[in-house]
This record gives structure tokens, C-alpha cells and sequence, in this order.
């Protein structure tokens, strides 16, 4: 090195040239590298194979802090631009598995021009290398409303702050239908103290901002500086509301974006009270995306336990059980079910993780509800773990070109996942399984107030513990008696809450599901309706058990199948019935398959149900098949009766009379005694 003399204006214009042109040679290279990250992230993405290549990466490292001694640079700050180049390249590999179509996103946000979300959103968007812009609305359901209207293919959200906390609202929009997240931005919140050009800190009286940000620089500003505070809807709404009014008495706490884009004169930087101010912001999108193998993910839970004691704890304790790490817990009342909740869960792992996906078959008996609301990217664990550790080296990453190995897939994980548990789950309530019998009564059709409210007084009298009866009567002929609609439904929950029962009625077409899950305690699926698949994904959406009966010429497959429709939507409150299916024999009205019941308890967790009035279609045979069903192990039986079985307007040949529902409890009762079980 030369000593250090006086450089002339020629020989520093000469050094800066030199600079530049070595700033030149590094775009030039990195051009290159980032396009070879490209072709390589391709051929990986063809074959699924892991974007992190752990080993190769602590190669790289050492290599290159080898070539910077050799060069005599400082090793320890070229492997810092290193990392930060690895990093961008295995985002750029990231990006390959999203395909935006080249289109610009639309990302909503609340706020205004320059608010945290703003920034955040633009930042997380070329983090994931798509091209996008931003659309500021004035709430959180305005960005959500952006979203599920099609205006926006994104919605960015903050959901907690490590200051002050969780945000409310943003975990109630988490729970609505049609939304996933596909992402997140751990965001470092700066705030500064914005002011017109000319004013002084000494001249400042009032400060305005969201109350959040004005929360978090109470100490630095409102107090030390003696500032009245005023709320204002959004951060950036605080500057704009600033250079409004032109008033140099008045300041806004804004990012230093915020006030640089409106020309605003940053008087104070960093205002907040806490070092650490840190939002964590979710990318939430219509369909869920995939996420590249090999890098950190985080999934995000929606859990309604059963409504019995320890039952969370059995939830949580699958997750413990495998190991899995739980980063949050959130729980929101859930609407028109006071006293419930659903939980939010933060898992570290994929949702198809072995240790995951078997905590998740764990739970879901002690669950009514279980869905996945994102699997996406974990950015804080990702900028944690940037560096390689040495240990990582020692696992086996495969190499490109050789697919992970993956576990064959179950066309019915969750249906036949579960290990059937000796303890009861419920459904309205009532215990099912275990040593607990549901007996399950009623007509086969409302007909009136009066014919409800008997059927109902005879089946409490039975000692049954919930009332059935059809409203929408799904009937063979066009010309029969179709149900009394609504008002049946009504009738049918009014003389169930008189006597206590929880009702079970039928629901035959998706768009009645709302209504009907509304008034009664237990949807059924009729036999006709097995394979409606719309049905059956709007009842997965929905918090009410499901009866779902066999369908007449449906193997015992099919119907897993369909059960699992419901489960995959979420909903785990599901009840098999076998209600017999079509044979050559014309002696019963259908076939009573009661092999159906032992081959279910091998193949699901799922509680079974016998209908022996519908498999009989003659009231003399029903008594015998019930007390068959028992012997054979089913949950639970149901049956038709009526207060006067010769005016039935439907199914009148197989109703039973109240002398032979009573007959028909008395026999199963010391069956089940005998099995060690009890009616519910
Ligand atoms: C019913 O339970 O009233 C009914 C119509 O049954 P299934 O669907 O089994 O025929
Ligand atoms: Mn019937």
C-alpha cells in the first residue's frame, strides 16, 4: 500500500472510477449467480427436491471465506455478504414455486400510503420476488372486503406486535371462510416524529397517530415531550393529517417513509419506547399457495376442542406428544355458541411433516373442528437460521435430481388415520362412543305442532337422548309428501328444547346448510345424498355435527370417501349410519349390512350408527335388527316412531308405536350392560 499523501482531484476521480467499475464487475456476477440459482432452482423444482442444501452451503461458505484470506480480505464481512447473497438467491428458487403468471398482485392493506402495512406489504412482495402494488383501505374488513371481492389478490394484516400485543379484529378475520395465509413479514416498526418544514421541537404541542403507535412512544414523546395526543386512523393518515392543517405546533408519529413521501421534515428518529418494536404481518390470498421444500414453514391451525373437560389439553398433548414446537395460542368466542371457543394455533413445521400430520390424526377425536388456515414461509425462523450450522451438515439433503422419498398417500387420512379412542366423544352434547349409546327417536316426518310435540313426550319417555324428524323429505315419488320445510325444522326444535332433546333433521341441498345448522343440534345426510359433494364441502364448513347415512348401493369405501369430504373441510363431527343397502333380497326393504359396523371400527374412528327402521321397512323386524346392532358393537341406533303409526304420512309401515319404542329400549338395555356400556 501506498503511504497515505495528498490525492490530487485527478487521482480521486481516478480511485472513484475504479469503484465503479468494481461495482460494475459485482452486479455483473451477481447477474450471473442469481441466473444460475435460477436454473438450478428449476431443475430442483421439477424433481421436488429441497430448495436448503445445507452441506453444499457450508462448502460455499468455506471456500469462499478461504478465497477472501487468500485475497487478504476480512473474512468474517465477506461471509456476511455471503449470506446475504445465499439468502437471495434461495428466495429467487423460492419464487420459482409461485406462479404469478408475470401479472402485477394487487395488495390490500390498511392504512394510507406509507403506513407500516404499506411498507411491509412492499417489502414481503420483493422478498418474494412478484411484481406488485398496493391498495390502502380504511379497515382491516376493508383489506379483507379488497380481497374476497377479487379487487386484490392479496390482503397483508398485522397480528401481533411485540409490544403491545395480539391484534384482536385481525384473528376474527383469520376464522372466516375462503381465506388462507400464504405468507409473512416479521416487519421492524420504525417511528419517527414528523413535522412541517420549519417547525421545532420546542414550538410542538399536540401529536397525533394510531393509537397503537402513540401507545407505543408514550415515554419518548407524549410524556417527555409534554404532547397532547390525538388519535388518527393510521399512521400515515397522521401525516397526511400534519401537512393538512400546516400547523408547525403539531407533529405526527410515521414511519420516515411517510414523512419523506409527503415532505415532511423528520425532527425525532426512532421515537419508540421499546428497542424491539417488531409487527408481524400476514399475506393472506384466496387459495392457499405452495411453499418450496427445505425451508423453514410455520403452520396456522383453526381448532374447536369437544366441549368436555381435558379436551384441549388431549389436543395440545398430540403436538407435545410428536414434538412439534407451538409459537401461539389465540382463542376467539365463537358467534351464536356462547361459551365456546376455536383456537388459533402457530405450529413450527409443514402440515404434511410426519410428527405434524399424526398430531393432527391425534386430536381430531377430541375435536369438533380442525382446519388449516396457511402453511407458508416462517421469514423470522428463516432470517434466524440463515447461517448453516454445522451440525445441519451432518443430515443427508438430497441431492438435486433425487426426490425426497415421500409417505404413500392416503386417499382417506383423516377418515381412517385416527386410532379409535376408548373414551367417549360427543355429538350435541350427548356422549357417543366408548362405553356411551346414543338411542336416537322420532317420526320420520314434522307434521304438525301437535304430532311433534307427542313424538317427542314418547321418546323422552324411551329414555332416547336426542329427537329426529325429517323437515326436507327427500321421497321417491314427486307426488308424496315432501316435509314441511323451515317450518318444520322450527316445530322440530321447539318441542326438542320442551323436553330437552337435541334434534336431529335432514338437509338435502348445500344452500339450506346455513339455515338449518342455524335452528337444529345434528344435520343428517340421507342415504340418497351420500355422493352430493357440494353438500357434503358445505358441510364441512360448518360447526354441526353430521349424521351421514350409507348410501343404498354405496360400498363401504365410497362411503369413507364421503365422510371424508366432511372432514377435510374441517368439520370432525361426523357419525356414520348404516341404514342397509340394495340387494336381490325383496323380503326387507333394503339389506341390513350389520359386517359394516365391525369393519368400521377396524378401518375409522368415527362413531357408528345403526337405522334399522329403514333397512326393515316393517315395524315387526326393527326390534330384532336394533338388539343385532347392539351385539355387534354399533355407537348408537336410530329409529323411526310415531304417536299413531297408521296416520304416518310417510314411512307409516315401519314407525313403531310408544309400547315398542319402550320394548325396544328395554331390550338393549341389558345388551349393553352386558357389554359393559350405558344409553347416553
Ligand atoms: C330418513 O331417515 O328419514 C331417511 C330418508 O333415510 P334414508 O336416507 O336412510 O333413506
Ligand atoms: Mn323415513
Amino acid at each position: 500500500m501506498n503511504p497515505p499523501s495528498d490525492p490530487t482531484e485527478a487521482d480521486l476521480s481516478d480511485i472513484r472510477r475504479r469503484l465503479d467499475e468494481a461495482d460494475q464487475a459485482i452486479l455483473g456476477a451477481l447477474r450471473t449467480r442469481i441466473d444460475a440459482a435460477r436454473l438450478i432452482g428449476d431443475i430442483k423444482r421439477r424433481h421436488g427436491a429441497e430448495i436448503r442444501d445445507s452441506s453444499r452451503e457450508l462448502e460455499v461458505h468455506a471456500r469462499w471465506a478461504s478465497r477472501a484470506e487468500s485475497l487478504s480480505l476480512n473474512a468474517h464481512a465477506a461471509g456476511r455478504v455471503l449470506r446475504e447473497i445465499l439468502e437471495w438467491s434461495r428466495r429467487e428458487q423460492e419464487a420459482l414455486w409461485r406462479d404469478s403468471g408475470g401479472r402485477e398482485a394487487v395488495v390490500a392493506y390498511q392504512g394510507a400510503p406509507g403506513a407500516h402495512g404499506d411498507l411491509a406489504a412492499r417489502r414481503l412482495m420483493s422478498i418474494r420476488g412478484e411484481s406488485a402494488r398496493t391498495l390502502g383501505t380504511r379497515s382491516f374488513d376493508g383489506a379483507l372486503a379488497a380481497l374476497l371481492r377479487g379487487e386484490a389478490d392479496y390482503a397483508l394484516v398485522p397480528v401481533e406486535n411485540s409490544i403491545v400485543g395480539a391484534v384482536d379484529a385481525v384473528d376474527g378475520l383469520l376464522l372466516e371462510d375462503g381465506i388462507h395465509i400464504v405468507d409473512e413479514e416479521p416487519w421492524q416498526v420504525r417511528h419517527s416524529l414528523a413535522v412541517v418544514p420549519g417547525a421545532s421541537l420546542e414550538a410542538l404541542e399536540r401529536v397525533f397517530s394510531h393509537p397503537v403507535a402513540l401507545r407505543q412512544c408514550r415515554r419518548t414523546v407524549i410524556e417527555s415531550l409534554g404532547l397532547e395526543a390525538e388519535e388518527i386512523w393510521d399512521t400515515a393518515g397522521a401525516a397526511d393529517a400534519v401537512l393538512a392543517a400546516r400547523n408547525p405546533r403539531h407533529a405526527a408519529i410515521c414511519s420516515p417513509e411517510a414523512a419523506a413521501e409527503r415532505g415532511l421534515v423528520v425532527l425525532k428518529e426512532d421515537v419508540s419506547d421499546h428497542p424491539d418494536n417488531t409487527t408481524r404481518f400476514l399475506l393472506l390470498a384466496r387459495e392457499p399457495q405452495p411453499v418450496a421444500p427445505g425451508i423453514a414453514v410455520r403452520t396456522t391451525l383453526r381448532l374447536v376442542a369437544n366441549h368436555q373437560p381435558g379436551s384441549l389439553a388431549r389436543c395440545l398433548g398430540a403436538f407435545a406428544a410428536e414434538g412439534v414446537n407451538l409459537t401461539r395460542l389465540a382463542s376467539r368466542v365463537l358467534p351464536n355458541r356462547p361459551g365456546q371457543y376455536a383456537f388459533i394455533i402457530d405450529l413450527e413445521g409443514r402440515i404434511d411433516d410426519e410428527s405434524v400430520a399424526r398430531a393432527i390424526t391425534e386430536l381430531r377425536p377430541h375435536a369438533r373442528q380442525v382446519s388449516v388456515l396457511g402453511n407458508y414461509p416462517d421469514r423470522s425462523r428463516s432470517l434466524a437460521e440463515s447461517v448453516p450450522r454445522v451440525t445441519a451438515a451432518a443430515t443427508s439433503s438430497p441431492e438435486p435430481g433425487c426426490p425426497a422419498p415421500s409417505r404413500p398417500a392416503s386417499s382417506l387420512p383423516l377418515a381412517s388415520g385416527g386410532r379409535r379412542s376408548e373414551l367417549p366423544t360427543e355429538i350435541a352434547g350427548v356422549p357417543i362412543g366408548g362405553n356411551r349409546f346414543v338411542l336416537i327417536a322420532g317420526p320420520c316426518a314434522v307434521e304438525s305442532v301437535e304430532q311433534i310435540e307427542q313424538s317427542a313426550v314418547m321418546v323422552r319417555r324411551a329414555g332416547a337422548s336426542l329427537l329426529r324428524g325429517g323437515a326436507f323429505k327427500p321421497r321417491t315419488s314427486t307426488y308424496a309428501f315432501q316435509g314441511l320445510g323451515m317450518e318444520g325444522v322450527d316445530m322440530l326444535v321447539a318441542a326438542g328444547r320442551r323436553h330437552g332433546l337435541p334434534v336431529v333433521t335432514e338437509v338435502l341441498q348445500a344452500r339450506d346448510v346455513e339455515a338449518i345448522a342455524e335452528r337444529a343440534d345434528v344435520l343428517q345426510v340421507g342415504a340418497r345424498n351420500m355422493q352430493n359433494f357440494e353438500l357434503l364441502r358445505r358441510l364441512g364448513r360448518c360447526d354441526r355435527p353430521v349424521l351421514l347415512k350409507r348410501g343404498m348401493s354405496a360400498t363401504i369405501d365410497e362411503w369413507l370417501h364421503a365422510a371424508e369430504y366432511i372432514l377435510a373441510g374441517g368439520n370432525q363431527q361426523v357419525v356414520l349410519c348404516e341404514r342397509g343397502i340394495r340387494t336381490f333380497e325383496t323380503s326387507t326393504r333394503a339389506t341390513l349390512d350389520l359386517a359394516a359396523v365391525p369393519v368400521l371400527r377396524a378401518r375409522t374412528h368415527l362413531p357408528i350408527i345403526v337405522d334399522p327402521s329403514h333397512a326393515a321397512g316393517r315395524r315387526e323386524l326393527v326390534v330384532p335388527l336394533a338388539l343385532a346392532a347392539v351385539a355387534a358393537g354399533a355407537d348408537g341406533l336410530i329409529v323411526e316412531c310415531h304417536p299413531r303409526p297408521e296416520e304416518a304420512r310417510c314411512d307409516r309401515e315401519q314407525a313403531l308405536d310408544e309400547a315398542e319404542l319402550q320394548r325396544l329400549a328395554a331390550g338393549i338395555t341389558p345388551l349393553l350392560a352386558a357389554q359393559g356400556r350405558s344409553i347416553s
